[in-house]
């Protein structure tokens, strides 16, 4: 899932979702951050 950015929407997309069905804001495609690997 994907969290809308937009503080006064925080509507909860699905992840390959890339505008917020609530508000339209663009999501941040979380896969990008998601760490393959445990560092440290
Ligand atoms: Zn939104």
């Amino acid at each position: 899932m994907t969290k809308c950015l937009n503080p006064d929407c925080l509507q909860v997309n699905q992840s390959q979702t890339k505008f917020c069905q609530s508000c339209g804001e663009k999501l941040v495609l979380r896969e990008r951050y998601r760490p393959l690997k445990i560092i440290g």
